[in-house]
């Protein structure tokens, strides 16, 4: 397959809509600022059974090493490297010998949170990002699989790869039009398997607890996760901030497992979980105790798993972080820079550890590629699905539009992304969320 240059590309990107596909939805033109020493592709998808990035892999392997070279030459970095988990060894078989110079696939172990971008940083270079730092400080740039596609595919994103699993009749990763509802894709998997269910989208340890079916898939689900209610997965999701804390408050008895095991603490940055959870029980000196959350990353390992009285400091530093980010605290400079720990190999959390004490061992732990036939009747399709601005509707109630029209631009002069139709229809209804298109 011949692509265009990535100088080519780098002005479609932001009119084409591709954002980071993984995550907060970054758009990729703003993204990609050289020189960077070394460009890092992160396949890790240490989350529980989601399948998404190693299915793009074994289908579009090649481009996506197409797509590294390219935006290695782009950013002058002198090394590109793929991230990805050593057991899947039929991929890295498979694509070891379409390396070129300055390419390599690092095996990574199956731990959570490998995908977590500082955690691969260490992985894959041995440089720690400092507390409160990006990757380029380091000389280093994360993108996602999906992203590096959507980028050398040069075209409008109008569908996410996500994996739907959990207690689903067939398990299985799509490809769906962005604005679908997540209960279509999920009857499309065959259907939940138990009655009534509840949702999770993103993945289980950093995802969003769903309260209505008819949400839409945007650029950046990577998964939909199907439990029976009461499920201990879907129980930590439904605790209410009052419960956290007052719970917290009278149950830590700061044995501070949470701060041993968090992966941002084990890099050495000075978040320590146990003392925020200590601050719930004391009126004096709370920032002390909290400012350390500003550097938590929130993948939630320290509530899920590591925490023995099943108390949820993730969401009190979550919480703390919020208040601390809109007084605008500094941690002080003195105590921000720590080494690496030295037991952290030790105390990396295996993904099976993770998927026995979620109780996640008795679903197929399996996503194998589908190619689905879509034929919704009508999509929603949000305005902000990226960081940034909202994007402003350039279409009108009764424009008729097709698949990969643009339907809303940000302005040249904020950071954001174009948002595209996903189907053929007419647009239904326009409101200051979303664009409705019906089809027809
Ligand atoms: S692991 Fe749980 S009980 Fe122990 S310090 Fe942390 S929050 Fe408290
Ligand atoms: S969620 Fe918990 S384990 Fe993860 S970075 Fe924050 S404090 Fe550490």
């Amino acid at each position: 397959m011949v692509m265009p240059s990535i100088d080519n590309l780098i002005p479609s990107l932001r009119e084409n809509g591709v954002v980071g596909a993984g995550g907060a939805g970054f758009p990729t033109y703003a993204k990609l600022k050289p020189p960077i020493e070394y460009l890092i592709i992160n396949a890790a998808e240490c989350e529980p059974l989601l399948h998404k990035d190693k299915e793009l892999l074994k289908r579009y392997g090649a481009e996506v090493l197409e797509g590294m070279k390219q935006v290695r030459s782009f950013l002058g970095a002198g090394e590109a490297i793929l991230g990805i988990k050593g057991k899947y060894h039929d991929i890295i078989d498979a694509l070891t010998p379409l390396l070129e110079p300055g390419m390599r696939i690092h095996p990574l172990g199956d731990f959570y949170p490998t995908g977590d971008e500082f955690v691969l940083i260490y992985e894959t270079i041995g440089r720690v990002v400092p507390p409160g730092g990006l990757p380029f400080q380091v000389g280093a740039l994360v993108m996602n699989v999906e992203t590096v596609l959507n980028l050398v595919w040069n075209r409008p994103v109008t569908h996410k790869y996500l994996t739907v699993a959990g207690a689903v009749n067939d398990p299985q990763t799509v490809r769906v039009p962005i604005g679908i509802s997540l209960r279509e894709v999920i009857e499309a998997c065959g259907g939940a398997a138990v009655d009534p269910y509840e949702v999770i989208t993103g993945g289980v340890m950093m995802g969003r607890y769903i309260q209505n079916l008819d949400d839409p898939v945007t650029k950046t689900t990577g998964g939909i996760l199907v439990f029976p209610p009461g499920h201990p997965v879907i129980e930590r999701y439904r605790k209410t901030p009052d419960e956290i804390n007052r719970i917290g408050r009278s149950a830590c008895d700061q044995c501070s497992f949470c701060t041993e095991l968090c992966p941002r603490y084990l890099l050495g940055h000075p978040i320590e979980p146990h003392r925020a959870m200590r601050s719930l029980g004391f009126s004096v000196d709370r920032t002390a105790h909290v400012l350390g959350t500003l550097f938590c990353c929130e993948c939630n390992l320290c509530t899920m798993i590591a925490c023995p009285e099943a108390l949820d400091p993730k969401n009190v530093c979550a919480m703390n972080k919020a208040e601390l980010r809109s007084q605008k605290a500094v941690y002080p400079e003195s105590g921000l820079h720590r080494p690496v720990h030295s037991m952290r190999e030790g105390r990396q959390t295996p993904l099976s550890r993770l998927i026995r004490i979620l109780g996640l061992h008795i679903y197929e732990n399996k996503g194998p590629y589908t190619e689905m036939n879509w034929n919704p009747a009508r999509l929603v399709i949000p305005l902000k699905q990226h960081a940034g601005a909202p994007a402003t509707p350039v279409v009108s109630v009764g424009t008729r539009v097709r698949e990969g029209d643009v339907l809303a631009r940000v302005d040249e002069t904020q950071l954001g992304a174009s948002i595209h139709a996903s189907m053929d229809g007419v647009v239904s209804q326009i409101t200051d969320k979303a664009i409705e298109i019906e089809r027809g």
